[in-house]
């Protein structure tokens, strides 16, 4: 018997519906916030990723699916989605448009990852870049956008969290000053912690540990050692938000996962959870594209897990729309009835009406009980009788009623009833 592969989940009919829901949302958020669609492929040059990302990066020291192909190319499968767009920046010289360069995408994510609930080994986001400015007004509209995503969801008591975590001038002397902190700790901090004082030291603020905790807490704050642009740029950033009455808070511990961040980070977390189950998150990062071999661009983006907003919608008890059912189901009973059923599912489906017709020699019964399964609002009957008469019982599922009508009259009812 084959499984899904460990970590990765099959999304099936029944669940579509908050999928569906999900994607209508955040294809209508970026038509208001003026982003346009881009889809990359699954795989890219894993040296997109590596640099990008950054070797130190648990993505990429551990987690990366990664393999040649046949003619000796080295490609991994997408461990993020933001890397692919600033490639695509680049490569089609989108630096030539208007700037900022607005893109979203919806897509599949690798990551060889412990499997546990809210983290799987192929999971989707819904991301979002603005490509080319570095105004703090952008860093505003941006967390603005992810916040109004989750609103529009209808999800309730999130937290926005954000911070800074500088630029190449000020970050180097804060990760010193944080490496000799931790040096200092090193008894109190758990071996995971120990390799990342060298490999990744601003990620020691981040560990999930309990032990390392209160360790991280009285850790020094990057806040503190912005230099003078950076501060300038996150002041500005906390008073857009403020005035877009946003009810942000700073997490000093906030750093993310990915090292191609500068300056503003940002979360959404759900109600009553550690940092393990962010929503979503994202930040700026300022020297991607020129790291990718485009010119000096400042940019910044947002992702979030499409599985972990319908663990919460499910959680939160939030109704979604339920996906189109047939408008009609056509039973018929008798070699003769199912050409005339054959003909009338034809000539419906020509004037655009749902139409699911039985196959199959079931009972009446049956076919009346697969039609109430798939939740139509009418069947229509055609038997022996019917066949006489060259007619059709319709019979509307919910309230029980039953007429007998010609073939071209229940094309004009159903066509008066779905077009309202
Ligand atoms: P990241 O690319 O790590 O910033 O992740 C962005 C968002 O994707 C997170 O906030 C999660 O909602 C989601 N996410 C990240 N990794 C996973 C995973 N392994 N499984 C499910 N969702 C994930």
């Amino acid at each position: 018997m084959y499984k899904a592969p460990r970590g990765t989940s099959d999304i099936l009919p029944e669940e579509q519906g908050y999928w569906r829901y999900i994607e209508d949302k955040a294809v209508a958020l970026c038509r208001l916030y003026g982003y346009q669609r881009l889809d990359t492929p699954a795989f890219e040059d894993v040296r997109l990723f590596a640099r990008s990302i950054g070797e130190g990066t648990d993505i990429v020291a551990k987690e990366m699916y990664t393999f040649k192909d046949r003619s000796g190319n080295t490609l991994a499968l997408r461990p993020e989605g933001t890397a692919p767009v600033c490639r695509v920046y680049v490569e089609y010289g989108l630096d030539n448009l208007p700037q900022p360069v607005k893109l979203y995408y919806l897509a599949t994510i690798f990551r060889y990852e412990r499997p546990q609930a809210g983290r799987y080994r192929q999971h989707y986001q819904f991301g979002f870049e603005a490509i080319g400015d570095a105004d703090p007004a952008l860093d505003a509209e941006v967390i603005d956008m992810a916040w109004q995503f989750f609103l529009s969801l209808g999800l309730n008591q999130l937290y926005l969290q954000i911070n800074s975590i500088g630029c190449k001038i000020c970050r180097p002397p804060y990760l010193e000053s944080l490496k000799h902190y931790y040096s200092a700790h090193v008894a109190d901090i758990c071996p995971d912690c120990k390799a990342r004082i060298v490999r990744s030291p601003l990620r020691l603020l981040d560990c999930k540990k309990p032990s390392c905790h209160d360790v991280a807490e009285a850790a020094p704050k990057g806040t503190d050692y912005l230099c003078q642009g950076c501060q300038t740029h996150f002041e500005a950033v906390q008073r857009y938000l403020r005035i877009l009455e946003l009810p942000f808070e700073i997490n000093h511990r906030l750093v993310r996962g990915l090292d191609y961040y500068t300056r503003t980070v940002f979360e959404i977390q759900p109600p009553g959870e550690g940092a393990q189950s962010a929503l979503g998150g994202g930040g700026r990062y300022d020297n991607l594209i020129e790291e990718l071999g485009g010119k000096p661009t400042s940019a910044i983006g947002f992702a979030a897990g499409m599985e972990r907003i319908v663990l919460n919608l499910k959680g939160q008890e939030i109704p979604v729309p339920s996906l189109p059912r047939p408008e009609i189901f056509i039973a018929y009973l008798g070699a003769e009835a199912k050409l005339e059923a054959v003909k009338l599912a034809s000539a419906l489906r020509q004037d655009g009406i749902a139409v699911t017709m039985a196959v199959g020699d079931r009972s009446l019964k049956a076919q009346l009980r697969q039609a109430n399964s798939l939740g139509s609002n009418y069947v229509a009957i055609i038997g022996e009788e019917e066949v006489k008469r060259q007619a059709v019982t319709l019979r509307h599922m919910i309230s029980g009623e039953q007429q007998v009508v010609s073939p071209l009259t229940l094309r004009k009812l159903l066509k008066k009833v779905t077009r309202g």
